[in-house]
Order: structure tokens, then C-alpha cells, then sequence
């Protein structure tokens, strides 16, 4: 029993002196190590890691973040198109304004389109007989709306200079018998004074003295028209 506890104690501090030993010469080379790499310029470990981190990873990684952002904008636009529907219906309205026009009176002046049945038949007679006989006659102004009718008044008080004057040529709507479809205006004048001298015979007149181009159907076909009037009148 004896013998038996030196050896281990020679052991133990044989194990302890080399384990002393030994971290002195762990350390020196540690140390040695440490010294000779700085001499020749080594970079330590530590300074290597986050010039590489720097460099690469970082760079390549947060532009894929940014690539990743603008994937959730794109879902915003998918949203969008759900609104676009609302708007067809509002184009719906548009065409139904188009037929108001007849009640506006937008009439083809220059045509028989508006007059009265009894002008316009004797009227065709007439230029088809003024044709025949080699002169011409073209409408001028037939039916009117009041609106145009109106708008002219206006422009004949500027040019004569006062309503008095100016209802002697354009009368207001409701007295004028183009508004009415009942008169016509006939030109050139050649014409006009062809439809003066042979009117009556499909019941056209002239009606006014200072309007050589105004007719009328003011009397039965074939019978004498009836004395001009010097002017209009608005009465
Ligand atoms: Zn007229």
C-alpha cells in the first residue's frame, strides 16, 4: 500500500510539470507566431473577416433586398383594374343627347326640309317650271329655327342700328314666317325675278317691297297676287 502512493505522486507532478511545461511552450510559439507574422505583413484573422464581409456578401445581398420591395408594388396594380369597370357606363350617356337636334330646329336652310306642305309642293313646281324655261333658282333661306331667327334680329338691330329699324328686314321669331316654315328666300336674283313675274301661277308672291328675294304662297295657283307691302312688320 505503501509502494503504491509515491509513484502516483511522482506521476502527478511529472503531469503537472508538463502540462506547465508544455503551455509555456504553447505560449511562446503563440507568441513567436504572433511576432513573426507582423513582421511579414500577415493580416491577422480578425482584420480579414470583415474586409471580405465588406466586399462581398453585403453588395450583392441588399440589392436583392431592393428587388424584393418592389414585389410588393406589384400586387397595388393588380388592385387597380377592379375600378376601370365603373367607367364604360358614363359613355353610355353620350349618344342619347344626339336626337335633341329636331327640337333645337336644325334645319337644312338651303333645302325644303321644314316647310310647310302647301310652300314646298308649289315651290317644286315652280323651280322645275323656272328649269324648263332656263333660269335658275336656288333657296337662299327657307325654314328657320327661332334660335337662328333670333340670332339674326340681333345682328340686323347692330347693323341698322335700333330694333325699329332692324325688325323691317329680320322680324323677331315669333312674328317671322320662315320660323313658321311658310317663306323662302330665293336667289340669285335672276331667279327671284323670274319666281316675281311667274309665281302666281303656282300661288307664290312677293310680299315686300325692299325684299326682292322673300316669297310667300299668298294666293290660289293661277290668280293675282296681292300688293306688296313696303316692309316687314312686327304685329
Ligand atoms: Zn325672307
Amino acid at each position: 500500500m505503501n509502494n503504491e502512493e509515491p509513484p502516483r505522486r511522482s506521476l502527478s507532478v511529472r503531469a503537472r510539470l508538463l502540462s506547465v511545461t508544455g503551455l509555456a511552450v504553447v505560449a511562446s510559439l503563440l507568441v513567436w507566431h504572433g511576432q513573426v507574422a507582423d513582421f511579414l505583413g500577415f493580416d491577422s484573422p480578425g482584420d480579414k473577416a470583415p474586409v471580405i464581409g465588406g466586399a462581398g456578401a453585403p453588395d450583392t445581398r441588399l440589392p436583392r433586398a431592393d428587388g424584393d420591395v418592389p414585389s410588393t408594388p406589384v400586387s397595388t396594380p393588380a388592385v387597380t383594374p377592379k375600378p376601370k369597370p365603373t367607367k364604360p357606363p358614363k359613355k353610355k350617356p353620350k349618344p342619347t343627347k344626339s336626337p335633341s337636334t329636331s327640337d333645337n330646329g336644325a334645319y337644312d336652310e338651303e333645302s325644303t326640309e321644314g316647310m310647310s306642305p302647301k310652300l314646298r309642293s308649289r315651290l317644286l313646281k315652280a323651280m322645275a317650271a323656272a328649269k324648263a324655261d332656263g333660269a335658275t333658282l336656288r333657296i337662299n333661306s327657307g325654314r328657320r329655327s327661332a334660335a337662328k331667327q333670333r340670332r339674326l334680329l340681333d345682328e340686323a338691330i347692330v347693323k341698322y342700328g335700333s330694333y325699329k329699324a332692324a325688325v323691317r328686314w329680320v322680324l323677331p321669331p315669333e312674328f317671322s314666317e320662315h320660323v313658321k316654315g311658310r317663306a323662302v328666300d330665293i336667289t340669285p336674283a335672276a331667279g327671284a325675278k323670274w319666281l316675281e313675274l311667274n309665281g302666281y301661277r303656282y300661288g307664290i308672291c312677293r310680299r315686300y317691297d325692299n325684299e326682292p328675294w322673300h316669297f310667300e304662297a299668298l294666293t290660289t295657283p293661277g290668280r293675282k297676287c296681292p300688293p306688296r307691302e313696303p316692309y316687314a312688320l312686327a304685329e
